[in-house]
């Protein structure tokens, strides 16, 4: 067994929350141990890991402000001696004409490589999620990006599937091309292409990606670049790297967790389809469950208190959920009384004090299922840091946390996003649990 070395070797900055674990849970399933922070960490403690994420929420933000976090995180992850650096963004290019993938990515080269100067790649490409790039346009399963659902996203509508245009329409640097037939001739032809393309003045080359073979083939010809611009799917190709030299275990088991111990809880705030099914799944197998009434929150009734009697008593005997998730009449009907956003606030607001309570009565194994209810939650334990362990269902790793609240003992959650998950996905959760600790 080679030994893994002390040092994290790789330092990821994420641009969104749940895009940030989506990475945490490719890169330990090839082979990193790897820790996640919500946001950039105050001190420079050293962090144990072969991998760190910075989770940050600078997708939509205003360009130099996503700059200014950015480069931030990059300084952190430097001190924390970081042998690569990965900018994470979605498989759908996410961005506005302004940015933030474009002048992000520009800002980290200068700091990098020194103004104007380096080189790096811009590949969104995971075949296994349907995200495939030939010829330097992005497909969304069988459409061009351009005429998927992205091209009305109420934030960054994608109207162009091709993304040299795009990316050149976000930087000065000159951008270029890998085409697949080099990807697929491997990493040597790679390495060549990025030589020739760095010839002729290309910072930043788009590189296809259709197979699981073609992100192996784009990591080995990455092993010796600095910077790294793409989605999740080609951190899958990097870990092979640090193993061919001896620098990370071969064998190692890198979604390991601590075992579990303490009450078991989920909180649902997620009102999408597949939560529906899971809640309903829960309550039809007869499990303890609480609804959570937004109109009785609206009303002033202290709803965390009346959750919190009902389930504090119970918890010795099993799981308990408390779910605000509703049916789309019933939220649109919420949402008509409330308006959508004070509703959002409300809700979130009162979940997250009833996980807080639930962790002060003693749970430690938490499921949370919505995404902006899991920021919420983690703000709310105060959470700066996740190990990120095996994972439940596709994209959904458990993980571990400290949190004050729970007088500084290892928590296990859970953050689970809206449409992610099986319908049995809550015992399936603890199910796993149960197994990793035994
Ligand atoms: P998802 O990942 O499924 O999108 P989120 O937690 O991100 O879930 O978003 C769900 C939003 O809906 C949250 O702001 C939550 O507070 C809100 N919400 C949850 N239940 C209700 C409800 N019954 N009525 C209105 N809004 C709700």
């Amino acid at each position: 067994m080679t030994q893994a070395t002390s040092k994290p070797l790789l330092g990821c900055i994420a641009d969104d929350f749940t895009g940030a674990t989506d990475l945490a849970n490719n890169l330990v399933r090839a082979g990193m141990r790897t820790v996640q922070t919500i946001g950039v960490p105050s001190d420079h403690q050293a962090i144990e890991a072969d991998a760190i994420v910075v989770a940050l929420k600078s997708r939509t933000i205003a360009a130099q402000d996503a700059i200014a976090q950015s480069l931030q995180a990059y300084a952190w992850l430097k001190a924390q001696g970081v042998q690569q650096i990965y900018f994470k963004y979605c498989s759908t290019f996410d961005s506005t004409p302004d940015g933030n993938i474009g002048p992000v990515t520009e800002a980290l080269m200068d700091a990098i490589f020194g103004h104007g100067q380096g080189f790096t790649i811009a590949c969104p490409a995971f075949p296994e999620n349907n995200r495939t790039l030939f010829k330097g346009h992005l497909f969304v399963g069988d459409v061009l990006l351009s005429d998927s659902g992205m091209r009305h996203h109420p934030l960054t509508p994608m109207t162009d599937a091709n993304l040299v245009r795009v990316m050149q329409s976000q930087t000065q640097r000159k951008v270029g091309l890998v085409e697949h037939a080099c990807v697929a001739a491997g990493p040597d032809a790679i390495r060549a292409r990025f030589q020739a393309l760095q010839a002729e003045g290309v910072g930043v080359a788009i590189v296809d990606a259709i197979s699981n073979q073609d992100l192996l083939n784009m990591g080995q010809a990455l092993a010796d670049v600095p910077l790294v611009t793409a989605g999740s799917g080609v951190a899958m190709g990097l870990p092979q790297n640090w193993q061919a030299r001896g620098l990370l275990s071969t064998d190692l088991q890198a979604d390991t967790l601590p075992q579990a111990s303490g009450y078991q809880a989920v909180v649902s705030g997620s009102c999408s389809v597949a939560t529906n099914d899971q809640v309903r799944h829960w309550q039809q197998a007869g499990q303890p469950a609480f609804a959570v009434d937004p109109l009785a929150i609206a009303a002033g009734t202290d709803v965390v208190q009346q959750a919190l009697d009902w389930a504090v008593p119970q918890l010795p005997h099993g799981p308990v959920l408390i779910y605000a998730t509703a049916e789309p009449d019933a939220v649109k009907a919420i949402q008509h009384q409330l308006g959508v956003a004070h509703a959002g606030e409300l809700v979130e607001r009162t979940l997250s004090c009833i996980a807080k309570g639930l962790v002060q009565a003693g749970v430690r194994q938490l499921v949370v299922a919505g995404g902006e209810t899991s920021g919420a939650v983690v703000q709310a334990l105060d959470v700066e840091r996740m190990v990120i362990g095996p994972q439940i269902d596709p994209g959904v790793p458990w993980t571990s946390v400290r949190s004050s609240v729970g007088h500084g003992d290892t928590v296990h959650i859970t953050l689970k996003s809206g449409n992610f998950g099986t319908h049995d996905f809550f015992t399936k959760a603890f199910a796993l649990l149960k197994a990793i600790g035994t």
